[in-house]
């Protein structure tokens, strides 16, 4: 019993020390994945219901947050952009219909940016954007990423495998008329040297992980950090929550 309780006090302690260092660099890039009411049961956990999604962009707004691209981002790496005081990326995986039909009203009722990853092989099924539908988000001012051809996790395929679904997935979305595609989002956040390498021979300019933290102009562009924005079941609270997150792994594992 008394070992439990002294070890409870060491975690306190060492959160609290955690708490009281000063605030890590950086700024967040968030990861959603489905904005509905009704989500498919085995897709409920990565699901933030619309009323929860709007909420969150009003406290994002009200804590003066502003939302900007990945290939802003890019732009002000290169210094031909200045970053706002709070920067903050929303990024969409796997490219679900309610995307479209769903947050982009709420987005843009809060004069808001987003990038949308679509899985190339997915679009026009069922649950899925179409292409028209992806096109019209671009031309709306969404950028638009690749999320791979298949949704594979690329750390395990073979040389050939990973740049099939690299390039294809490119080369489809810019031979069906859209403007080409610079950010990429490793599906299930796999991803190592090799492919990587095969990014930059691809002219990708960015790639995100689901490897949690925080990044600054520093970041290498091809590992960037993000924050999981699940089902909340304590409203704002749990948004705050994992915000701070972000901010406590920066503390854990700084970047040198
Ligand atoms: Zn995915």
């Amino acid at each position: 019993m008394r070992l439990i309780g002294a070890f409870f006090l060491l975690v306190a302690i060492f959160i609290s020390i955690l708490l009281a260092l000063p605030s890590p660099e950086g700024f967040p890039i968030l990861e959603y994945h489905m904005v509905t009411d009704n989500p498919p049961p085995e897709s409920e956990v990565y699901n933030v219901p619309p009323e929860e999604f709007d909420a969150q962009l009003d406290y994002l707004q009200q804590n003066d947050y502003t939302t900007i691209t990945l290939h802003e981002f890019m732009l002000a790496k290169h210094g031909k952009f200045n970053l706002p005081p709070k920067p903050i990326i929303l990024t969409f995986d796997d490219g679900y219909e309610n995307v479209y039909t769903e947050m982009l009203p709420i987005l843009e009722a809060h004069k808001m940016k987003a990038v949308v990853y679509v899985i190339t092989n997915e679009l026009g099924k069922p649950g899925y954007l179409t292409l028209e539908q992806v096109k019209d988000m671009q031309r709306r001012g969404i950028e638009i990423g690749s999320h791979t051809a298949d949704h594979l996790p690329l750390d395990t395929e073979g040389a050939e495998m990973q740049l099939h679904q690299v390039r294809d997935s490119r080369i489809f979305l810019h031979w069906s008329g859209l403007e080409p595609v610079y950010a990429f989002s490793y599906p299930n956040g796999a991803y190592n040297s090799d492919v990587i390498e095969i990014l930059k021979r691809e002219k990708y300019l960015t790639a995100v992980t689901g490897d949690v933290g925080l990044n600054t102009l520093k970041s290498d562009p091809y590992t960037l950090k993000r924050v999981h924005i699940r089902n909340p079941h304590f409203g704002i609270t749990e948004f705050k929550w994992r915000l701070m997150k972000a901010e406590l792994a920066e503390k854990l594992t700084p970047n040198f």
